[in-house]
């Protein structure tokens, strides 16, 4: 059963919450127990405990990440760019609050991440409410926390960086920026001359207008741009994409033996990210060929 919460949070009917997309299509899930709710500066906050997911955070009524199915998202986020740098070591994370993208990336012993989080209440939420998604990664003398806007934080370090991770809401409220033109030559600017970055670029086939617009903007500022696709049974219609905008190296160069290597070497165990699916997530559908052309 849910609990009432003092903050009014998620309209529920009875124990579920229906999370409605624009096309006429809701994902709902059965609510256990409202956990925690807090209207902070940028958004409406709310952590759940669900019978399909586990735990999960829920952002202006748009469910970000779940104990359940988070490692889907957050290692091809991670995993794919950070094995196509040789050598990733000054890694810039923009948003990404749970925690689930810092931990990816400290798996890569190498990397020296910096994360960029405007909303500090969401990073505090998820620490005490959500611990399974960032398993400790916020504690890790290794990660620097810095909470603030990332575009203007971006600005301030020009050339710093090996990889950007930008780990946003979707283009609604504070994250709005992060999805234009000006942002991505921003992120380029912030890159060294071989660095990369990756944007999650949300749903193909009931966002294909916004991906659209992501990709041509972030081939306004690369020279290289690929997009490529996972399932994240959370998000609206579970098929959902990715960006990369490269400088020098291509992800699809990357071998097979390389990632193994790599994988080995770090004592990394992805459960979705692998060396075939590396390559297989590159396999574009033509209906989403046809919407990147
Ligand atoms: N995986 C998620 C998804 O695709 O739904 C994203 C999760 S993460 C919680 C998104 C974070 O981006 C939020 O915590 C939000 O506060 C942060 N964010 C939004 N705009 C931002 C900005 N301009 N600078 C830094 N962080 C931002």
């Amino acid at each position: 059963m849910t609990e009432a919460l003092d903050y009014p949070s998620l309209p529920l009917e009875g124990d579920w919450y229906f999370e409605t997309e624009r096309a006429g299509f809701a994902q709902g899930v059965r609510v256990r127990r409202r956990i925690y709710a807090e209207e902070t500066p940028f958004q409406a906050l709310e952590i759940i405990d669900t019978d399909a997911f586990g735990r999960a955070l829920v952002l202006d009524q748009a469910l970000q990440t779940s104990e359940r199915d988070e490692f889907m998202y957050h290692e091809m986020l991670v995993h794919v760019p950070l094995m196509t740098h040789p050598r990733p070591r000054r890694v810039l994370i923009i948003g990404g609050g749970d925690g689930g993208t810092l931990r990816r990336v400290l798996e890569h012993r190498t990397t020296e991440p910096t994360q960029v989080e405007i909303d500090g209440a969401v990073i505090e939420a998820c620490r005490q409410h959500l611990p399974a998604v960032s398993a400790g990664a916020f504690e890790d003398p290794r990660a620097q926390v810095v909470v603030q806007d990332g575009l203007p934080f971006m600005r301030q370090n020009p050339g710093g960086f090996d990889v950007v991770i930008v780990d946003s809401t979707d283009p609604i409220g504070p994250a709005v920026q992060l999805f234009e033109a000006p942002f991505y030559r921003d992120v380029a600017a912030s890159l060294a001359d071989d660095g990369l970055m990756v944007a999650q670029s949300s749903s193909p086939l009931f966002m294909g207008g916004e991906l659209r617009s992501q990709v041509a903007n972030i081939r306004q500022a690369f020279p290289i741009v690929r997009t490529y696709l996972g399932c994240v049974p959370t998000y609206p219609g579970s098929l959902w994409s990715y960006t990369i905008g490269s400088k020098r190296y291509d992800p699809l160069a990357v071998t097979r033996d390389a990632i193994a290597t790599r994988l080995a070497e770090n004592h990394i165990e992805p459960r979705y990210y692998g060396p075939d699916v590396h390559s297989a997530a590159f396999a574009l559908p033509p209906f989403i060929a046809e919407i990147l052309s």
